[in-house]
């Protein structure tokens, strides 16, 4: 293929817009899946992508395309739109020209689109707005164009009206693709040189590493450098139609994958240039590392399942290169690690692959945002190499005796809602501590507005509960805004007198009292009654600051039966035993797996 005829692009939009739907139908129109009622989000694959009804990972496919008697070769990826994901967006814009931005008719402008769109606008990709869902009865692609030019400052009559489910218009998307975003600037006659822009790990082969070629071509069984590692491969390649596809060479422009050969899971390194052994170049800029902005300690059930478990989050951590990943320890849960991810429904989605996936069981800890202590303490400030610390573990929590100023992470959030919905945001964004920085109107009913967080006051529920006030109307992103200097201490949760590792939290010191006494409520909620009087006590040092008790009980199931069911009593039995598999014992007290994270949220 001539370089002139590749077109690179991705698909960006707010959650739930529409973008695996209209994958779906480019896929079908250019023949690279049959037409089915089966073949829905086809690019979904994994489980918990199906289950949840999100696109979590990017994915590519290569599509033939002929238009005007032309053949094109498209390379689409697919992307996550949820605002932990953004990370898969910006690789998969680095291999790209061009964009779809999607807007739901109905919907309009939403905060990831704002987003996405200015990730795409940065990168100086050519951007095609296209307004989906055309077939829906409210649907009003007028006001939403109005909201394009507002926003965007795109001209109106540059989007595209379609609907991705009917696949009306879906054409025109593939011609203003050739039409409208410029081909890949790479010259096949340079030597061979490949952006690693994402991988993923295979139980069978290994390593597959998605790349771009930036210049020159590569075939079967050439000599493959690592300029990263400076190790070399020797790679079977191919494109992804969406399913992967052998072929014998690659050329430059085009996105395909390597099967490299790479034993260990570190070695595909994303943002890392490939070259050949005999031709080095100069490497590629590569990519800025993920921040991350909620850690959690993750631990094996049982120290014996320590292995597996660690393989099990090394090939997880191949596929998702944003989630950090540290090794630590514990008194009470032994070995483990601490990560840190991207967000909460990040941290979820890691442990629900892990279960999933890898059959793992894992304990998680209470997610903690990465604070920060100015220490006073000479001492302290020769054992760390430094007067400023980041903690990212509350069993880490330096005392205040030692520290000048402790500091935590601030975000700069931005919501869009509809009008009638302002007040109520505004007071809950207030009793989260949050500054108002802007707000205008984007078109007559919908306003947008930005506002200061502390990351701590928002990580963990407020998404959910912007979402329950404005009956999902609203929506919500978030950047990076540096710290500010916050009163904090650490609060431990203790049952009958021992402490709980996985609930030691860092708390703003005004608002101790109130977490600690909701935190206790809501755990005497998720602990059965067990056969001795359990103890529940929030503590700041020696000092208890709220408590609540849960009875005696004798949880006898075999009292439901009357009489003499054998099969039924070994069945109750049965079921009992399953659900203590889930329990964690601290001390002697039986805590269901599931129960912390529940109690973290405020309701
Ligand atoms: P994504 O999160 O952007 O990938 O969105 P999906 O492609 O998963 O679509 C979200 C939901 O919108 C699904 O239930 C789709 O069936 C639905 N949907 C997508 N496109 C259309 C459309 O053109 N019309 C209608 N009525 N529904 C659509
Ligand atoms: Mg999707």
């Amino acid at each position: 293929f001539n370089v002139d005829k590749i077109r690179n692009f991705c698909i960006i939009a707010h959650i739930d817009h529409g973008k695996s739907t209209l994958a779906d139908r480019l896929l079908e129109i250019t023949g690279a899946i049959a037409k089915t009622e089966k073949n829905k989000q086809v690019l979904d694959k994994l489980q918990v992508e199906r289950e949840r009804g999100i696109t979590v990972k990017a994915q590519t496919a290569s599509l033939f395309y002929s238009h005007q008697g032309q053949q094109y070769l498209l390379n689409l990826i697919d992307t996550p739109g949820h605002v932990d994901f953004s990370y898969e967006v910006s690789r998969s814009i680095s291999a790209c020209q061009g964009v779809l931005l999607i807007v739901d008719a109905n919907q309009g402008i939403q905060a990831q689109t704002v987003a996405n769109f200015y990730l795409a606008f940065e990168a100086q990709l050519a951007i095609i707005p296209v307004i989906n869902k055309i077939d829906l009865r409210n649907a009003d692609p007028e006001r939403v164009e109005s909201q394009i030019e507002k926003v965007f400052d795109i001209p109106r009559e540059e989007c595209i009206r379609i609907s991705a489910k009917l696949g009306t218009n879906v054409e025109k998307v593939l011609q203003a693709v050739v039409d409208r975003i410029p081909p890949p600037v790479a010259c096949p006659s340079d030597p061979f040189k490949a952006l690693v822009f994402d991988s993923s790990f295979d139980h069978y082969r290994g390593v597959v590493t998605n790349v771009a070629l930036f210049g020159g071509q590569v075939k079967k069984g050439d000599r493959i450098v690592s300029a990263y590692l400076g190790k070399t491969y020797e790679g079977e390649l191919g494109l992804f139609r969406p399913d992967e596809h052998p072929t014998q060479k690659l050329y430059a422009g085009q996105v395909g994958y390597i099967i490299a050969g790479m034993k260990d899971v570190k070695e595909a390194q994303i943002g890392d240039t490939l070259h050949l052994q005999e031709r080095p170049v100069e490497a590629l800029p590569g990519f800025k590392p993920a921040k991350a902005m909620v850690f959690a300690g993750m631990y094996p059930m049982d120290q014996s399942e320590y292995p597996g478990l660690r393989s099990a989050i090394e090939r997880l951590t191949l596929n998702d290169s944003s989630v950090t990943v540290q090794r630590d320890s514990s008194l009470a849960l032994g070995a483990g690690w601490r990560l840190g991810f991207l967000g909460l429904l990040h941290m979820e989605v890691f442990n629900q692959r892990l279960e999933q996936e890898y059959n793992a069981s894992v304990i998680v800890t209470a997610p903690t945002v990465p604070y920060k202590a100015i220490l006073s303490s000479a001492k302290l400030i020769k054992e760390h190499g430094g007067k400023e610390i980041t903690i990212v573990n509350p069993a880490q929590f330096p005392d205040k005796a030692a520290v000048s100023e402790y500091l935590e992470p601030v975000v700069l959030g931005t919501i869009l809602a509809p009008d009638s919905y302002t007040g109520k945001i505004m007071s809950m964004c207030l009793s989260r501590r949050a500054i108002q920085k802007n707000i205008v109107y984007i078109d007559d009913q919908r306003v947008m507005m930005k506002y200061l967080f502390p990351l701590n006051e928002i990580v963990v529920d407020f998404y959910d509960q912007l979402k329950s006030l404005s009956s999902g109307y609203a929506s919500f992103d978030y950047e990076n805004a540096g710290y500010q200097t916050a009163e904090l201490i650490k609060m431990d949760i203790l049952l009958n007198g021992k402490p709980v590792e996985e609930l030691a939290t860092i708390v703003q010191r005004d608002r101790a009292y109130s977490t600690g006494k909701s935190m206790c409520e809501r755990l005497k909620d998720a602990i059965p009654r067990q056969m001795f009087e359990i103890a529940i006590q929030a503590a700041i040092g020696s000092k208890i600051i709220a408590r609540e008790t849960i009875k005696a009980y004798r949880n006898n199931v075999l009292a439901k039966c009357y009489g003499g069911d054998i099969t039924r009593k070994m069945k109750l039995l049965k079921k009992q035993a399953e659900g203590k598999k889930k329990m964690r014992l601290i001390g002697r007290v039986e805590v269901p797996k599931d129960a912390f994270i529940n109690v973290l949220k405020r309701l």
